[in-house]
């Protein structure tokens, strides 16, 4: 814990991976695990840890990275912050993050942007980019964030790290601050496969308080990391090999399918048809569920308010003031397409899409264990380059959104450098195959 708080004093005036620091509690921590009796000791005794700033921390502020909630302290903790309390893990701090978990590289944090460890000009990806660049930059071990669309996946191929969103309902969303309900999954961040297994092994799990949580026997993840691959059917879906794809990232990737095909595992090429739907669809169907979520920030139950002379216009400074302008955007976007007359011809088709895509990936999955892709079309891109154009800003989650929508696990494995960056390399499984998609990592590791 001392080694994490040193490092984090050395490097975190440059790479600004936290929004707090929680020192002093970590110290007492760490000092009462120390004083614990020797014998059976949990999976995580004593290893720091940090956690993506929009899971609840009892005590410890809260932000989302949001001027609305830069007060905010919960009063109870995520149940997958409660869980690796219970393998005595020793959290260091709240990373940053896009305001609400909305962006691809930090710059929409209402505090200060992340840069990325391997070149500080560069963006650490997002939205879980704090939480990536502690882990690339020596910072702690492992870390926590969410993926919406790719904020856990896009920054651990940014930052070259190992990053895995897991399927849908395997890991509460209880004390995870909603940005789209339906498409949000906390997942680990770590520095290879064997870590992230158990990261991921302290934090899944049925929880009764969130009503969409799996009750599903939770395997070991670590028995399956040493398998061989020898016979595993890979798919290559030709929609994430096409255009806008950044010809070194391709070769990297290229070469990492290679290495599996030489260890046995089978490659095919297979199509993924509705692929070209996907960004459009999440960003009907991510900012409609946000902007029904974002509703509860009224200025009366938490954080910020302006105060005004009458209640209306005290909700409307407190969020004009408190919400940042992605955050707002999306609102809106949501908002339109939620409202009676658009609902039938956006919200409703945006779902039909989500199913067509999800189907895709069954057929897929009928004949092959896993389905492997670059995790984002290029490597880290200079802070600033994106920040005007959200569309551009958009694509960096093409290959990872569709997963978030089929409700599928994904796992963002480095795979060497192009123009000095890191590579991800995504694998995808099965629903709840979490074991073979990291067996599949761990392979290539
Ligand atoms: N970058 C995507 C977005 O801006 C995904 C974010 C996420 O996964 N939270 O919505």
């Amino acid at each position: 814990t001392q080694a994490a708080l040193q490092k984090i004093e050395q490097t975190d005036s440059q790479v600004k991976s936290f929004l707090t620091v929680t020192a002093e509690q970590a110290i007492d921590q760490a000092q009462k695990l120390d004083r614990l009796p020797d014998g059976n000791l949990p999976l995580l005794y004593g290893i720091p840890g940090a956690i993506k700033d929009n899971m609840c921390t009892e005590g410890i502020k809260t932000t989302c990275a949001s001027q609305i909630l830069a007060n905010y302290i919960p009063p109870y903790s995520a149940t997958a912050v409660t869980k690796l309390q219970e393998q005595n893990f020793v959290m260091v701090g709240k990373t940053n993050m896009d305001e609400f978990a909305m962006g691809s590289s930090n710059e929409n944090s209402a505090f200060y942007p992340t840069r990325n460890p391997w070149n500080l000009e560069r963006v650490p990806g997002g939205s879980s980019g704090g939480s990536a660049a502690a882990v690339a930059a020596g910072q702690v071990p492992f870390s926590l964030g969410s993926d919406t669309g790719g904020s856990i996946r896009q920054p651990a191929s940014y930052c070259g790290v190992v990053g895995l969103k897991p399927t849908y309902g395997l890991v509460s969303r209880f004390g995870l601050v909603a940005y789209a309900s339906s498409l949000d999954q906390i997942g680990p961040f770590a520095r290879n496969v064997e870590d992230t297994a158990a990261v991921l092994q302290a934090i899944a799990g049925y929880d009764e308080l969130d009503s969409t949580s799996a009750n599903l026997e939770i395997p070991d993840y670590s028995a399956a990391l040493n398998r061989d691959i020898k016979g595993l059917r890979i798919a290559m879906p030709k929609e994430y090999f096409a255009e806008g794809l950044d010809p070194a990232v391709r070769d990297r990737v290229l070469d990492a399918i290679r290495l599996l095909e030489s260890q046995g595992a089978v490659v095919e090429e297979v199509t993924l048809p509705h692929t070209k739907y996907a960004v459009a669809c999440y960003y009907l169907l991510a900012p409609a569920e946000a902007s029904s979520n974002l509703a509860r920030y009224d200025g009366v139950r938490y954080g910020v308010r302006v105060e005004a002379d009458d209640l209306i216009d005290m909700y409307k400074q407190t969020r004009a003031k408190g919400f940042g302008a992605e955050v707002k955007r999306r609102i809106m976007l949501g908002t339109y397409a939620l409202s009676s007359g658009y609902y039938d011809a956006y919200y409703l088709r945006a779902q039909k899409v989500r199913t067509l895509i999800k189907q895709d990936f069954d057929r897929v999955f009928e004949k092959f264990d896993v389905i492997v892709s670059p995790t984002a079309p290029t490597v880290a891109f200079k802070a600033g380059e994106q920040t005007e154009d959200p569309m551009t800003m958009y694509l960096n989650d093409i290959y990872t959104i569709p997963v978030n929508l089929a409700g599928l696990p994904g796992i963002s494995v480095p795979c060497g450098l192009a123009d000095g960056m890191p590579v991800g390399l995504q694998i995808i499984g099965k629903a709840f195959a979490e074991s073979t998609i990291l067996q599949t990592a761990h392979a290539y590791e």
